[in-house]
């Protein structure tokens, strides 16, 4: 897949709109003022903003924020992320509280080579998420060109992603064609051995990506809530452990997250990687212990359990209301060590539940770990969240900043809004 990437011809002088995803985590204060509480997604939009400018170029800034009710609401106004352009990136940005319209006309024209404008949320018309026509010809009509750089929502087909390009020449930002190039490179060049380690608890999104990385992988490590299936899958107690309902789809064919499990450690059964050069593993790894709490907010430490998984397990009548919270300690020297063999690992998921300092060792080890690698990339919006709280993100080859479009696109969806970047 090659994009259409930006180049001086295509863009000097012109006026862009461009779409962004400052769909960021806001922090509502008591006096009244929103800010942007994680800026990494505004930031990733910064190397674009500033080639446009060095080609004196005229900014149009389009993005969503949450999920307003198909109207405007303030809660979830763009104005704190031009705030936060303005004071952190310094660019001489207008922001325009509304999405189209006289206003936004007005400011257009006003507008200077360099100059930046942010529109507001374009998720408070309700022609957005309907991928209207008329909604995508009225933005269309305030540029010369479109520029996508929000790869994060390249797997939804709204009027700012896929809309636009219909009436616009289309071009993939810098941030997107750098995510794109890093996923193609993790598929179809990856540096051997490739381990994958998936931990979490939304197997849903995961499932389609765990199969082609499966089949990818030297090794796949499970982790988090998603490990569950898998040692349930292999006939292992889980007690009161979260597992993920099956989507009514999926419950018509039969079929649930631990069958699924099921399948794909069948499918790889007789594939081996050999540790050390010479002890042969599976191909899918799950736990052989894990930490035990009665409840996910457990906050004392003599509630707190490690099971042995190997061992067979004297049930105390305690232990069926016990939930499985985080990989166990011997799980955790297992999985560093098969980290350390790595030349590439991709991580999506952590491996317990974290926010709990008393559930957060998992996550952490194999986070460092997994930053020592030589090529790490990882992805998930709750991953890096857990990266963050560790302060590992700076040991990370590449953090996707994308959540669900990654494991879509690493499932080998075709994702729509990629559609009109894609060079034919
Ligand atoms: P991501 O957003 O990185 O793709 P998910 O949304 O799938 O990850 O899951 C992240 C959440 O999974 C974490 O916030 C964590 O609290 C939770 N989690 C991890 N392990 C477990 C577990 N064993 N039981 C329940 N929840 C878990
Ligand atoms: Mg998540």
């Amino acid at each position: 897949m090659k994009l259409k990437t930006l180049t001086p011809q295509a863009i000097k002088n012109k006026t862009v709109i461009m779409r962004v995803d400052y769909n960021t985590p806001l922090t509502h204060m008591a006096n009244g003022v929103t800010k942007v509480a994680d800026a990494t997604r505004i930031d990733l939009s910064i190397p674009t903003i500033k080639y446009l400018r060095e080609n004196n170029c005229k900014i149009i800034l389009i993005s969503h924020l949450g999920r307003p009710k198909n109207q405007p609401d303030p809660k979830l106004s763009l104005e704190p992320a031009a705030r936060y352009l303005q004071k952190h990136h310094r660019f001489p940005v207008t922001f325009v509280p509304e999405t189209i319209g006289q206003q936004a006309e007005t400011a257009v024209a006003a507008m200077k080579p360099g100059g930046v404008l942010l529109l507001e949320n374009v998720r408070f018309d309700e022609r957005e998420k309907k991928n209207h026509a008329s909604f995508a010809k009225e933005l269309a009509k305030l540029a010369d060109i479109y520029i996508n750089d929000a790869f994060s929502s390249a797997h939804r087909s709204h009027a700012s992603t896929t809309g636009i390009p219909d009436y616009l020449p289309a071009f993939a930002g810098l941030a997107l064609q750098k995510e794109v190039d890093t996923l193609i490179d993790l598929t179809e060049n990856p540096k051997k051995p490739l381990v994958v380690v998936l931990g979490g608890a939304k197997i849903s999104d995961k499932v389609g990506a765990a199969e082609k990385l499966t089949a990818l992988a030297d090794i796949v490590l499970v982790g988090g809530a998603v490990a569950n299936n898998f040692l349930k899958a292999e006939g292992l107690e889980i007690h009161k452990s979260f597992i993920e309902d099956a989507s009514a789809d999926l419950k018509k064919q039969n079929v649930n997250y631990v069958t699924i499990a099921r399948e794909l450690m069948e499918a790889h059964r007789t594939e081996k990687m050999l540790l050390n050069g010479y002890i042969p593993l599976p191909k899918i790894i799950y736990p052989i212990d894990v930490i035990a709490a009665p409840s996910l907010d457990t906050k004392k430490q003599s509630q707190v359990s490690i099971i042995d998984l190997t061992k067979d397990m004297a049930d105390t009548p305690n232990d069926e209301n016990l939930l499985y919270v985080d990989i166990g300690p011997k799980t955790v020297h297992l999985y560093s060590e098969i980290i350390r063999q790595a030349q590439t690992v991709f991580w999506n998921g952590p491996m317990g539940v974290w926010e709990n300092p008393l559930f957060e060792h998992g996550s952490k080890i194999i986070g460092q770990e997994i930053g020592k690698v030589a090529n790490s990339i990882i992805g998930g919006g709750d991953t890096i969240s857990c990266v963050h709280h560790f302060n590992l993100e700076k040991h990370f080859t590449y953090i996707s900043g994308a959540g669900g479009a990654t494991l879509e696109f690493l499932g080998g969806k075709d994702l729509p809004g990629l559609q009109p970047l894609i060079q034919r």
